[in-house]
């Protein structure tokens, strides 16, 4: 593989050694940068990537799915989506809306909108979706076993390619990245995509702050995990060219683009001891410092510069 995985360009990339850091095992892999759109590509996937998936990777780990504040949680989120009612006007004093409620405003669904979550986990979002009126699939390969949340949703233990059916939203949230193929990926996303359908694609942004910042310390790399960093230009013309339109771009980079990456500046891997992640009265950075980062990552996010975005597509070319 010499080219670039997102746009297929072959000249002028640059190359780069980025570490494995999350884990702390220093293994070192070759990356590209392209010298057409700029995103990063692995140039080799690694025969064993198991090793950089441990039991404790964070997407596997959940809480206990419970009924009962599934209901409330249903509520809550039917007022913040403009179904009023006196519980969820009730609840919505005491808990502000999770972040789902925004997705789904931009992806304007119907309730009772389908939609399949790409890249799952054990499938804490799509319980939390089925709940809010909207019924809802997760797929992961990695998944130990299957399951199905008490309110109906469901998660499958096999991957993009594997599935079939037919959706009125796909949701990759944080997914397309370790894919080693996104055009074909996003070719599967049409296929199992109802006419008129949306999607939403959630990704790390290459070329933004926190890379000319801190450059192979830069958390999101997460190499070998990653085998595609995308810049903004690289998601646009991949998703124009597999006939998608994007609707819409949103900047919603947080905090840790600045505490992880210089923990790693400092030698501390994401899943140490000593990191924010894992105890964060331990690490070195105070609640005020972080506060800090989190007005900085606003900041950037205004200004289109943040290290992570999502992207709102909508099934069909632009007439
Ligand atoms: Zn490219």
């Amino acid at each position: 593989m010499g080219g670039c995985r997102v746009c297929g360009n072959s000249r002028g990339n640059r190359h780069h050694l980025f570490r494995e850091k999350y884990l702390g095992l220093g293994d070192g892999f070759d990356y590209i940068e392209c010298g057409g759109c700029g995103s990063l590509s692995i140039v080799d996937i690694p025969a064993q990537m198991g090793r950089y998936y441990p039991e404790t990777y964070y997407s596997y780990t959940s809480r206990p799915y419970r009924r009962l504040a599934g209901l409330l949680k249903g509520w809550r989120d039917g007022h913040y989506l403009g179904r009023p009612g006196i519980a969820g006007g009730l609840l919505s004093r005491f808990f502000p809306p999770p972040p789902y409620i925004e997705w789904l405003k931009n992806l304007e669904l119907p309730v009772g909108a389908t939609i399949l979550d790409v890249g799952s986990g054990s499938g804490a979002l799509v319980a939390n979706l089925q709940d809010a009126g909207f019924p809802a699939t997760g797929i992961d390969p990695y998944l130990r076993a299957p399951l199905t949340f008490a309110n109906g949703a469901r998660v499958l233990k096999q991957s993009l390619e594997e599935t079939g059916g037919s959706f009125d939203c796909v949701m990759l949230h944080h997914c397309l990245e370790h894919m080693p193929a996104p055009r074909e990926a996003l070719d599967h996303v049409r296929r199992v995509l109802k006419p008129g359908g949306r999607v939403l694609v959630r990704i790390p942004v290459m070329g933004t702050h926190a890379w000319r910042t801190y450059g192979e310390n830069w958390f999101q790399l997460d190499a070998p995990r990653h085998f595609v960093i995308f810049t903004e230009e690289g998601l646009a013309g991949l998703a124009r060219e597999a006939g998608f339109t994007l609707l819409k771009t949103v900047y919603d980079s947080t905090a840790s683009q600045f505490w992880a990456s210089e923990q790693y500046a400092g030698g501390i891997p994401l899943a140490d001891d000593r990191s924010y992640a894992v105890h964060p009265e331990r690490s070195r950075f105070s609640p005020a410092q972080i506060e800090t980062y989190e007005r900085e990552a606003a900041l950037l996010n205004a200004r289109s510069d943040g290290d992570q975005a999502a992207f709102y597509l909508a099934g069909e070319p632009l007439a």
